[in-house]
């Protein structure tokens, strides 16, 4: 049954770490708005794993960062390494911030407690609710899509894409989506090594002729290891053990003695690249920055500005 009386002043599409922090933000000024995700469930992988001290600082407003860090680990450091050989060494302590360190924390973290902060201020999240296509009708949205199989529509006068790198929303407005994919594979892995020489406080990123290997350290103690491959390399989608022992990419290149669990868990290639839909550049608000997603722009996410930029605000 088609539900076609709803309205509210803003429909948000996406409960990932975007769409929840502008569900927050709303929630906190009092204005109506409704969160769909099409997903049944929230994430449950690490994903995006480190925050930056400018989403801790944009997270802090929200009410949300101090659990945010409690619940992760801090990192003082990221150091570049030629084989052995320390090229650079950025000091995250040196920041000027209250949050002068990178914290490693799973992305489903972060949108765990992004939910309990939205549940406290009285919001949600609507589940299974799949966006179809966004239209304009008079001065107001109308979101159309399916929940459990049954249609709705939503009235709004704004809407916010936050669905993700195939944004049903931006397909909807015709918002382009340029960018260009890197020439490699990445491999991510969050796994147990065995003893390492590494710092738990430091991201090391290191520098080889096979390639870029980035290793931090999570708040499980399990190890995250980024790895480029070659792009036409054959991954498979469940590696077993040797696979993961065998990748060149950590064991030669960084010397680092390896114990990796079998299945090792979390593991999956990403097509790499950075696209940026055109005229949208701006800070990171979210928990991002790594290869094969989108960036957004920091003014949806700041109480004096209407909804606009990566956000999607449109009027007939
Ligand atoms: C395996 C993996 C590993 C990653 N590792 C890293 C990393 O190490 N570092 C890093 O910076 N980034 C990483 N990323 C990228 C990072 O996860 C994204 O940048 C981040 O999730 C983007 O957040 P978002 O809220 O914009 O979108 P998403 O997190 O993609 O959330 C979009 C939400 O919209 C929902 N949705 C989609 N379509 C619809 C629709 N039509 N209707 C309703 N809901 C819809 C989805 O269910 C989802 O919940 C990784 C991503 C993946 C998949």
């Amino acid at each position: 049954m088609t539900q076609l009386n709803e309205t509210t002043d803003i429909v948000i599409v996406g409960a990932g770490p975007t769409g929840l922090t502008a569900a927050v933000r709303l929630a906190q000024l009092g204005v109506p708005h409704v969160v769909l995700d099409a997903g049944a469930e929230p994430s449950r992988t690490s994903k995006a794993a480190l925050v930056h001290a400018s989403s801790l600082e944009v997270l802090a407003e929200l009410g949300v960062a101090e659990a945010l860090v409690d619940a992760g680990r801090r990192l003082h450091s990221i150091v570049m390494v030629d084989r052995g050989r320390v090229l650079v060494r950025v000091r995250l302590t040196e920041l000027p911030t209250p949050f002068p360190y990178g914290l490693s924390v799973p992305q489903s973290t972060t949108e765990a407690l992004l939910v309990e902060r939205l549940a406290r201020l009285g919001g949600s999240v609507r589940r299974r609710s799949r966006v179809d296509t966004v239209r304009a009708e008079g001065d107001r949205q109308v979101v159309e899509g399916t929940v459990d199989g049954a249609a709705f529509a939503i009235r709004a006068r704004y809407v916010i894409g936050a669905d993700g790198a195939h944004s049903a929303v931006r397909a909807a407005v015709g918002l382009d989506f340029p960018g260009q994919t890197y020439s490699a594979q990445f491999v991510l892995a969050d796994i147990a090594l065995g003893a390492t020489q590494l710092r738990d406080d430091q991201a090391t990123i290191v520098l080889s002729p096979q390639g870029v290997t980035v290793l931090g350290r999570l708040p499980s103690g399990n190890h995250r290891i980024i790895a480029t491959v070659d792009a036409d390399a054959d991954v498979p989608e469940a590696p077993d053990r040797a696979y993961v022992d065998a990748l060149r990419p950590y064991g030669g290149r960084t010397g680092v003695v390896v114990a990796v669990p079998d299945p090792p868990p979390g593991r999956r290639p990403l097509p790499g690249g950075c696209r940026v839909p055109r005229g949208r550049r701006g800070a990171h608000p979210q928990p991002g920055g790594g290869p094969g997603h989108e960036h957004r722009d920091r003014r949806c996410l700041r109480p004096r500005h209407p909804p606009r930029g990566g956000c999607r605000g449109r009027r007939a």
